[in-house]
């Protein structure tokens, strides 16, 4: 393995806070996987850019976190780094009346609060998606018929050159849960997001109503990635599940939610293989009876010697 007590120094001397052997299941909304060999918190662009160039050079794998709301983490856990996007690379500007600026390190719940105060309508959606503002715009985040997509106007990230950009919406090739920056074009910074002045009433009752819909029907009080599965053409992922008489389905301690079966919880003691065991099962038979392929929806990181 390459030099991982050199990019710990290296992060040490830009004041990043680093964990060496950090387990990542602290850092999940699964509540799975095991340790990486260095997590660092990035506290500027400077030092993402001097890292990133330092694990380039250095031939050191490494994978960016926002809250690890959508990923599924190997229990034998990731032979590289984690540039973590947190508390220490956030921030909220406004830019003019309606513009705001974010770093990526914001949580959609702060950007979301942070709006309402200034009485900005058009992130309503993005109320209760537990992701950081680059996680969202990395995925497209969406919900109860709004995305990221529909806010976003410009955004700043680091190629893997160390190289900064600035990108239009136009150019971030956004379709349902998916970005340029998906597939790993580079390390989203911040973003700009255009909306429009309104009550703060009515956006604060918007905002009451889509979180009461959340708890209604999500298992908020169970570990899980959010939906497990992209909503395929046609239909959706949960009415196929439940039609092919999926709910409640377990392998091990990883289980189809009861309460809403696009859902795939950990009842508390879920294993990574019992995750994934349970999805290719649901998968393979949702196949079998209706035909749709279901595609997994949170990232999978599994290790590689
Ligand atoms: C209970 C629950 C409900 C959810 N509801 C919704 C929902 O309604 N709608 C929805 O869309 N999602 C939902 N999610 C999924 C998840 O919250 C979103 O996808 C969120 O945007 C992920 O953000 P994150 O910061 O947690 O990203 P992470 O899980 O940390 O990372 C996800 C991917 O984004 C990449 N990434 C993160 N930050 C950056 C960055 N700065 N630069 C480049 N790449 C980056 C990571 O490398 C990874 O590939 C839900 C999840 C849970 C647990």
């Amino acid at each position: 393995m390459a030099d991982i007590s050199g990019l710990l120094k290296k992060a040490e001397e830009f004041s990043c806070k680093v964990c060496e052997n950090e387990s990542l299941d602290k850092h999940t909304s699964f509540k799975v996987g095991g340790k990486c060999k260095a997590f660092i918190d990035i506290n500027d662009a400077k030092s993402c850019r001097e890292l990133v160039l330092y694990c380039k050079e250095n031939n050191i794998d490494f994978i960016v976190m926002g809250k690890g709301s959508n990923l599924i983490v190997d229990d034998r856990g990731y032979n590289g780094a984690v540039l973590h996007f947190g508390s220490d690379y956030s921030g909220i500007e406004l830019l003019e009346n309606d513009t705001v600026f974010c770093k990526s390190g914001t949580s959609l719940s702060a950007l979301c609060l942070f709006a309402l105060e200034n009485s900005l309508s058009g992130l309503e959606f993005a109320w209760g998606i537990p992701g950081s503002v680059g996680g969202a715009v990395y995925m497209n985040a969406g919900a109860y018929g709004g995305e990221i997509s529909d806010v976003i106007i410009s955004a700043e990230y680091i190629d893997l050159n160390g190289e900064i950009h600035a990108i239009v919406k136009e150019d971030m090739d956004f379709s349902y849960r998916h970005s340029c920056f998906s597939g790993g074009k580079g390390i989203i910074l911040g973003a700009s997001f255009k909306l429009q002045k309104g009550k703060k009433e009515e956006i604060r009752a918007k905002m009451d109503e889509l979180m009461q819909r959340r708890r209604d029907k999500q298992p908020l009080e169970y570990p899980s990635a959010g939906s497990t599965f992209k909503r395929p053409n046609g239909s959706y992922a949960s009415l196929l599940i439940e039609q092919c008489g999926l709910k409640g389905l377990s392998v091990g301690g990883a289980k189809v939610s009861e309460k809403h079966s696009g859902f795939v919880i950990n009842t508390g003691n879920a294993s990574f293989n019992d995750i994934m065991e349970l999805i290719e099962k649901v998968r393979k038979i949702v196949k079998e009876k209706t035909g749709y392929e279901l595609e997994c929806e949170p990232e999978i990181i599994r290790y590689r010697d």
